[in-house]
């Protein structure tokens, strides 16, 4: 079988690396399968993109289609367009897309539309906000996918709810804990680890990239503040996301206890997360690597579309306000982290249960 992968953003990138390595373990073991990788370049900043094929050992991609940024409209038809002719040149009998950013859909209605199977990784899962580009993606990808990968059996309920046949859905678990645990020995300090004196609980990781949480600059700068203000003792560490510091821009911000900080490549990243005291994240691949790790996780929406994260791990959704943030965090201090569990199947072999199906089918 022919597979073309798919990857366009950071997310992507650290759930398609172990998929490529259970196909080229498979290969090792005489099964029948190639792949092409294709990477659509939505993310193309080097801290964002290429740092991440280095940590993960992900092998150079044999096409960049290089669309770079855009507004949600003009990036989705650049990849289609691009996407196309890839397929044209290159044809293959499945195209296997991850998560939920543009280039999961555009690609996705491409291969549809040639008549070519699509698989599709992190299917079903649904926030039920249609504010959200990653909603719409979502939902667009899962109707004309062939093969549906699910992380719960909440995601497989979905599905089936929109009326997709239940022999084609698979539970297998989550690649994102896949990688987790495929790297968790080999996470190192970041550079700045002791020039900030940092220890393990001493610090608060945070990230905000949604347009809820960041398109208004005096929002953001308020909740900013009052973030500093409410860690007390502690230091906050904000890698700060290229959308962000570009709404941030010129803004002087006189924090007390954040740091601002490149957005940090995975083995760095999955460091600070381990041994933070807890993370503030507007993210939802954080809030399931922090459920695995046991770290406490606050999120700043309103809803998410990975239920488990709250109802089994260690996530609370806080909402975007920071007077509510003040109140959760202020009950954490006092009565500690809620017990917790991992979510079924999240056990590192996902992507080996994805390839056995798909060099079945
Ligand atoms: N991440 C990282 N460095 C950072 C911030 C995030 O390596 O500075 C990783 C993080 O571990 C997570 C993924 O990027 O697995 C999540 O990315 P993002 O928040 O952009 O996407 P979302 O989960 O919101 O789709």
């Amino acid at each position: 079988m022919k597979i073309t992968i798919i990857a366009g953003a950071r997310p992507n990138f650290i759930k398609i690396a172990p998929i490529i390595k259970a196909i080229e373990k498979n290969k090792t073991e005489g099964k029948n399968s190639s792949y092409r990788l294709v990477h659509t370049g939505q993310h193309y900043d080097k801290n964002l993109s290429d740092t991440f094929f280095e940590e993960l050992n992900i092998p150079k991609p044999d096409c960049n289609l290089d669309v770079k940024s855009g507004s949600q409209a003009v990036q989705t038809a650049a990849i289609m367009v691009a996407f196309e002719q890839e397929l044209i040149h290159n044809p293959c009998d499945l195209v296997l897309v991850v998560g939920d950013v543009n280039s999961t859909m555009a690609c996705a209605i491409v291969a549809k539309k040639m008549n070519i199977k699509v698989a599709h990784v992190e299917a079903g899962i649904r926030s039920g906000d249609m504010t959200m580009p990653e909603e719409i993606n979502r939902i667009v990808t899962d109707s004309i996918t062939d093969y549906f990968f699910t992380t719960s059996k909440t995601a497989s309920q979905n599905l089936k709810m929109y009326g997709a046949n239940p022999a084609n859905i698979h539970f297998v678990g989550n690649v994102m804990i896949d990688t987790l645990y495929q790297n968790l020995n080999r996470i190192s300090a970041p550079s700045f680890w002791n020039k900030y004196q940092l220890e393990q609980n001493n610090y608060v990781v945070l990230t905000l990239h949604r347009p809820s949480n960041v398109d208004e600059a005096e929002s953001l700068i308020d909740l900013l503040k009052g973030i500093d203000e409410m860690v007390e003792d502690k230091k906050i560490i904000f890698p700060i996301h290229p959308r962000t510091k570009g709404i941030l821009g010129e803004y002087e911000l006189n924090l007390k206890n954040t740091l601002f900080v490149e957005p940090q490549g995975y083995l760095n990243f999955m460091f600070l997360i381990k041994n933070s005291f807890a993370v503030i994240t507007d993210s939802g691949g954080i809030s399931e690597e922090t459920t695995v790790l046991k770290i406490p996780c606050f999120t700043m929406r309103n809803n998410t579309e990975r239920p488990e994260t709250q109802l089994i791990g260690t996530n609370t959704l806080v909402g975007t306000s920071i007077e509510k943030l003040r109140k959760v965090f202020a009950y954490f201090l006092k009565n500690g982290q809620k017990e917790s569990g991992i979510p079924e199947l999240w056990d590192g072999k996902a992507s080996e249960r994805i390839v056995e199906i798909l060099l079945k089918k």
